[in-house]
């Protein structure tokens, strides 16, 4: 018989740098491709080579678009992949976004750290270029959700809407009838602008992820929270800054900003969206409308008191002007973006809030100011934090622990092997807790790199 194998390239013991490969009836199938980000002992993995042979691998499956799932792909390509990136139509467009978006900003940081000489690499250089990042968007395949779609003979898959961003998916491949689903990251549901995930009937082996496997959302209508740190920072005359990952969150944003404002909870501030990927994501809205709940008319109207802000003039100017107000940059864990502008000149003004809205990974700025550390450094300086860190995990784009467990509800059989992934070391656990308590399902939490042979 002929055996199965899959290595675990990322997102095994932390939630960044998805990968798995699996190694399957003479194909090498890469599931997701994503940048370590957060702990440096994990930045530094993306600097690596592969412990593989990228020429070796014939193409590479997409969950989704965020960068901890395709951020690493120009770096496969440099390592010698050249085979194509299956996905969903909308995941091709927000890849398109954020792996541009990603060679821009390293190409910034590099510059910024040879002027200023803070970095230790002299010179700095970016992981990979705008034009590396343009370069692998030609291997992508934009496919249809649901239809099967055919590798070889014995290897087929299919990608079924997980409700996590806009084109995300989970994916069922199909290994000579053997099903191997792949959760990427799960959505939640009843969210204000994504349908709810559909499940897996299925598994005879599970990858699911463990990002929130250790807790539960708060059951606090998250608008209710989001208007009283509005209206507590606003009564002493401060801004509002709030780090956000420029796909998704940042429109929930803007909708339950709009809603707030429709209905007279909040006064007329200023409200900037200070990222040039807005409007682009936005777009990704208005031309798949069958992949959320937002109708042409509220996408045109929720931006109507949105000011976006898109040079990087335009944005100084803005960090300059002292003006009560909202600000939503990126990025969303404070990693590096033009977020770090407004830190530098409010971290240490009592009268701002800081508010986090997305998971926070560890080793990233956002995640010390969530731990209550008083001194956050960048741009080769100790910043010393004295605005107000407020914390909103009720507009999270994961299922929490429950989400999961009954995310996996549908599973008729029992499945054979399951890997949980995707999370820190006590979420990962806590969730194969309760896999085992409730499903008498056995698990494993694989180790960065590992191997594992399946029948
Ligand atoms: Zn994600």
């Amino acid at each position: 018989m002929d055996t199965i194998q899959v290595q675990f390239l990322g997102a095994s013991g932390t939630v960044t740098g998805s990968k798995y490969l699996i190694k399957a009836f003479g194909k090498n199938i890469l599931i997701d491709c994503g940048l370590f980000q957060g702990l440096k002992i994990l930045r530094l993995e993306n600097w690596k080579h592969l412990p593989v042979n990228a020429a070796e691998i014939d193409c590479v499956l997409l969950t989704h678009g965020h960068l901890d799932h395709v951020g690493y792909l120009p770096c496969l390509m440099k390592e010698g992949f050249s085979g194509k990136i299956h996905c969903t139509e909308p995941t091709r467009d927000i890849a398109s976004i954020i792996l541009k978006d990603s060679a821009k900003l390293q190409e910034e940081e590099a510059d910024k750290a040879n002027q200023y000489g803070y970095s230790k690499h002299k010179p700095a250089v970016p992981l990979y270029t705008l034009k590396d990042a343009e370069l692998t968007l030609t291997h992508f395949v934009p496919e249809i959700r649901d239809a099967w779609h055919t590798l070889s003979d014995q290897i087929r898959y299919r990608f079924r809407y997980a409700g996590h961003i806009i084109g995300a998916c989970f994916i069922e491949l199909d290994l000579n009838g053997k099903i191997y689903v792949f959760s990427g990251d799960v959505g939640r549901v009843n969210d204000p602008l994504l349908h709810n995930p559909e499940r897996p009937q299925k598994a005879d082996v599970l990858f699911i992820e463990s990002t929130y496997g250790d807790r539960m959302h708060p059951q606090d209508e998250p608008m209710d929270v989001f208007e009283k740190i509005i209206e507590d920072t606003l009564s002493q005359n401060g801004r509002i800054i709030i780090p956000s990952f420029a796909v998704e969150r940042t429109q929930l944003l803007i909708f339950l900003l709009w809603k707030m404002r429709n209905a007279g909870k909040i006064p007329s501030i200023p409200i900037y969206i200070d990222s040039p990927m807005a409007d682009r994501v936005m777009n990704v809205f208005l031309k798949y409308a069958e992949w959320h709940k937002l109708d042409a008319q509220t996408c045109e109207e929720m931006f109507k008191h949105i000011q976006v802000v898109k040079t990087m003039q335009e944005s100084m100017a803005i960090v300059a002007k002292n003006q009560a107000g909202i600000i939503i940059a990126g990025s969303g864990m404070a990693t590096g973006g033009r977020v770090l502008n407004y830190f530098a000149k409010y971290l240490g003004d009592p009268t701002a809030t800081i508010l986090l809205v997305g998971y926070q990974a560890e080793g990233t700025r956002g995640r010390s100011l969530l731990d209550g550390e008083k001194n956050i450094k960048f741009f080769g300086k100790i910043f010393e934090v004295r605005a107000r860190i407020a914390y909103l995990p009720g507009l999270s784009a994961h299922a929490d622990q429950q989400g999961l467990l009954d995310w996996v509800s549908e599973i008729s059989n029992t499945p054979s092997k399951i890997f949980v992934v995707h999370g820190e070391k006590a979420a990962s656990q806590a969730l194969s807790d309760q896999l085992k308590q409730r499903y008498a399902w056995h698990s494993e939490i694989p180790e960065l790199y590992a191997t594992h042979y399946l029948a």
